[in-house]
Formats: C-alpha cells, sequence, structure tokens
C-alpha cells in the first residue's frame, strides 16, 4: 500500500515517512534518533529506538506490535516508547493479549506522560510534552536543546574571575532553550494559540486535514483537527524558520495543498510553507 512516503529536509533535519489523515502517520528524524508515531510499518523505523506517540488512533499507533516484534527478530534492544499516560493501561491489556496469542511477551519500556514532562533525548537535547487538542487523550512533542550559556551580567569576566567565582558558589551560567522541532500530532488549532513553544519552534510540522469547504471549519473542528483557514489567520504569529503541514486528509492530493499554498498564503510566508506527503 501506498502511504504517500515522503523526505524533507529543513531547518537543518531530516523529516522522513507519511502521514496521511485517517491512513497512517509515521514521521521519523534521523538527527535526532527520534520516531514520531507508528501508523503503519515503514522501512526505516527500526533504527530508532526511542518513540514519542501523539495520541491512541489506530492510524498513529497501530503498527507499534508489529513494530516491536520484528525489533526483538533484529535482537534490537527494548525501545522506550512515550504515550499519553491515559492510555498505558489499555495498550498494556493489548499487548498482555499479544503475549497470550503469540506465547511470546515483546519487550518494549512504556513510558505514560502529561504535559509537561520532559524526556531526555540526549546530552543537551530533550523532549517535552504538551497537552495538544483531539477527540482522546493526546500530546504534541516539542523538542528542544538545552545549552548553558553565562548570564549577562556576568560577560564582561575574563576567565579567573568566574572560575574565582563558581569556586565561591555562585551560578555564573542560566540555562538557554531553543525549541528545534515541533511535532503536533491530531490537534485542533487551540495548540498553536496556547503554546508559545510551538508557534517558536525552529520547524513547526503541523497537522492540516482539511484544505477546502468539502469539510469546512465546524465540521473538522468536531474532528479534532485543523483546517487550514484556521491557520491562515494566524501564520503571522509563527515564529520559526519552516512550517511543515501535514496530516491531508484523502480528500486532498498534494497538488491541491500546494494551490492553496501558492494563491492563499502570503508572498511572505510562502517560503517558509512546506506541503509533506506525496
Ligand atoms: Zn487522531
Amino acid at each position: 500500500m501506498d502511504f504517500g512516503e515522503d523526505t524533507l529536509e529543513v531547518g537543518g533535519l531530516t523529516l522522513t515517512g507519511a502521514t496521511r489523515g485517517g491512513i497512517a502517520t509515521s514521521l521519523r528524524v534521523p538527527e535526532f534518533g527520534l520516531l514520531f508515531d507508528v501508523g503503519v510499518p515503514m522501512a526505516g523505523q527500526l533504527r530508532h529506538s526511542r518513540i514519542l506517540v501523539s495520541h491512541g488512533h489506530q492510524d498513529h499507533l497501530g503498527g507499534l506490535p508489529y513494530l516491536l516484534s520484528q525489533r526483538h527478530l533484529a535482537r534490537q534492544k527494548p525501545a522506550d516508547v512515550h504515550v499519553p499516560v491515559e492510555i498505558v493501561d489499555p495498550l498494556g491489556r493489548i499487548f498482555d493479549a499479544w503475549a497470550e496469542i503469540e506465547d511470546f511477551r515483546m519487550e518494549m519500556r512504556l513510558h505514560g506522560h502529561q504535559p509537561g514532562d520532559v524526556v531526555p533525548v540526549r546530552k543537551g537535547l530533550e523532549a517535552v510534552a504538551l497537552r495538544s487538542d483531539h477527540r482522546v487523550p493526546s500530546l504534541a512533542w516539542v523538542v528542544r536543546r538545552v545549552t548553558r550559556r553565562l548570564k549577562p551580567e556576568y560577560a564582561g569576566l575574563e576567565g579567573p574571575q568566574i572560575h574565582a567565582m563558581r569556586k565561591d558558589g555562585v551560578e555564573v551560567t542560566e540555562a538557554h532553550v531553543e525549541p528545534l522541532l515541533c511535532v503536533t500530532g491530531d490537534t485542533r488549532i487551540e495548540l498553536f494559540d496556547r503554546e508559545p513553544l510551538v508557534r517558536q519552534s525552529k520547524v513547526l510540522v503541523h497537522e492540516v486535514t482539511s484544505w477546502d469547504d468539502r469539510r469546512d471549519v465546524e465540521h473538522t473542528r468536531q474532528w479534532g483537527h485543523t483546517h487550514v483557514d484556521e491557520l491562515l489567520e494566524r501564520l503571522d504569529r509563527f515564529e520559526g524558520e519552516a512550517l511543515v503541514l501535514v496530516h491531508r486528509s484523502a480528500r486532498h492530493s498534494r497538488a491541491q495543498a500546494e494551490q492553496v499554498v501558492a494563491e492563499r498564503f502570503p508572498a511572505s510566508m510562502r517560503d517558509k510553507v512546506h506541503v509533506f506527503g506525496h
């Protein structure tokens, strides 16, 4: 089956995978070693052992049991699977049932998360969970780089002076946080309105399920999704470098979405906007 797989290099990152509304979503970002959602099995997924899940709808998570069994066959270590805390118990029951059917238990490290939770990715890189706004418990994920920088008030000091202050127990540095990537998962536009981290992310992968009025704003909202009209109204609030639009419903071709971008998005924004998925 063709899930419209695509690859986009943007903002120093490679986004690769597929994301079509109601069909399948799974996106890999090799630079971070992260996999976002596992709607279906897809090439390359085995390379990443940390999986950040937005919500439990099958087109985002239905491929997880198969992926975990493939990891076992390849003798890989158990994956770390990060999910909304609300689905930990039902997922446990699903995996209990698989264990009974297969007479074998697939190993994974399942982590349930609430909004605000932080997942360490590697030194200086972490993912934070935000509450997105869908029909079931859901999380958006922001990957951010955290570095320590000298506090501005100490900027003029020489090395030995800073060293002496450190010795005296003075905290001379402060955290500097850069949101590099946000993957919204399925959400209404409220996430964008509510969360500065989303709007500030260097690369924002935002869902736009509806691209015309075959399903209008109200109808799109009922299903917990975003209509292109809603994003258009707020484009000037996006502070990042690239806006990657994903999760197009099967009603819309890539060509149609690109035409909407060309005709309706302001010229000043068009270079930043990417339609993802074939
Ligand atoms: Zn969904």
